[in-house]
């Protein structure tokens, strides 16, 4: 489903940009747990529909999943835009600031990202301006095997002056609380960290191996590449079951890799190059 910028103070909700028989996340200011899936699927009710007389505002939720490490299980979160993240501490960490340039509806982390974050932030003591983060990979951004598109990493700094942001590399990469501090000699004017997790299925480095059973947010991104390029993954919810898998073997046999219904080195690397930058299709889902 496309996102809509919410726009402040308008009674009447902007629907210049719908087309009929596209759906949105809706959500009102006060009742949250309401969601109203196809209320903008008619163009006709849309404009007619009073948002301030009938429900003291609407907001654009961003439906968030979050692979929690703990338990093992995907969790689901809705969240405004100027929402704290789930599993952030003292609101210093916005989903609009993790969203950044991304325009998904969804989003996805994990728990130890969002606590490390926490970590990171308390050590520095003031605000980290973030740049980038969270992107679909669809969205492009850097190279096929990115972390960003796990939702475990951030580029921050970028407004900071060069003194200031060394510092803040410093305290990245002594606070313990990464995965990976990328070298500074990579990162002239921004400081990129993240929280990968699992053994990379290349020796050169990348993703971890996944297969049936495996839940992470490192599906979800298999699962984005495998809708978009038409391979129907009976959604996008970072398990792996059955239909994924079988989406896998379709792909293999497609582009002739070996049909095992396994996501390892090479299957990460055909999908991630064949769908990195290449923008939304009408099967992704979102
Ligand atoms: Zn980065």
């Amino acid at each position: 489903m496309r996102r809509i910028e919410y726009e402040k103070g308008k009674h009447q909700y902007s629907i210049k940009k719908c087309v009929k028989g596209e759906r949105f996340f809706l959500y009102t200011r006060n009742e949250e747990s309401k969601i109203y899936p196809d209320l903008l699927s008619n163009q006709k009710r849309i404009l007619s529909y009073n948002i301030k007389s009938k429900k003291g505002g609407f907001f654009i939720m961003a439906k968030i999943l979050v692979f929690n490490n703990d338990t093992d299980r995907m969790e689901t979160y809705t969240r405004a835009e100027s929402d704290p993240m789930p599993y952030n501490t003292n609101g210093t960490l916005r989903v609009r600031e993790f969203r950044g340039s991304s325009k998904s509806n969804i989003l996805w982390t994990t728990k130890r990202t969002m606590q490390s974050w926490n970590s990171q932030r308390y050590i520095w003591g003031s605000a980290i301006p973030v740049g980038f983060a969270f992107k679909r990979p669809y969205e492009g951004g850097h190279g096929s095997q990115s972390q960003h598109y796990a939702g475990v990493a951030f580029d921050v700094g970028q407004t900071l002056s060069a003194t200031r942001r060394r510092a803040l590399w410093n305290s990245a990469n002594s606070s313990g609380v990464w995965t990976y501090v990328e070298p500074i000699s990579q990162t002239p004017t921004w400081v990129h960290w993240d929280k990968r997790f699992g053994k990379p299925a290349c020796s050169s480095g990348g993703y971890p191996l996944i297969k049936r059973g495996s839940i992470s947010t490192y599906v979800l991104i298999a699962q984005d590449d495998l809708n978009t390029l038409g391979y129907n993954t009976g959604g996008l919810d970072g398990i792996f079951g059955a239909r994924t898998q079988e989406a896998v073997r379709n792909y293999q046999q497609r582009v002739g890799l070996s049909v095992d219904g396994i996501v390892g080195c090479n299957t990460w690397r055909a999908l991630q190059e064949a769908v990195v930058g290449t923008g939304a299709t009408s099967t992704t889902i979102n």
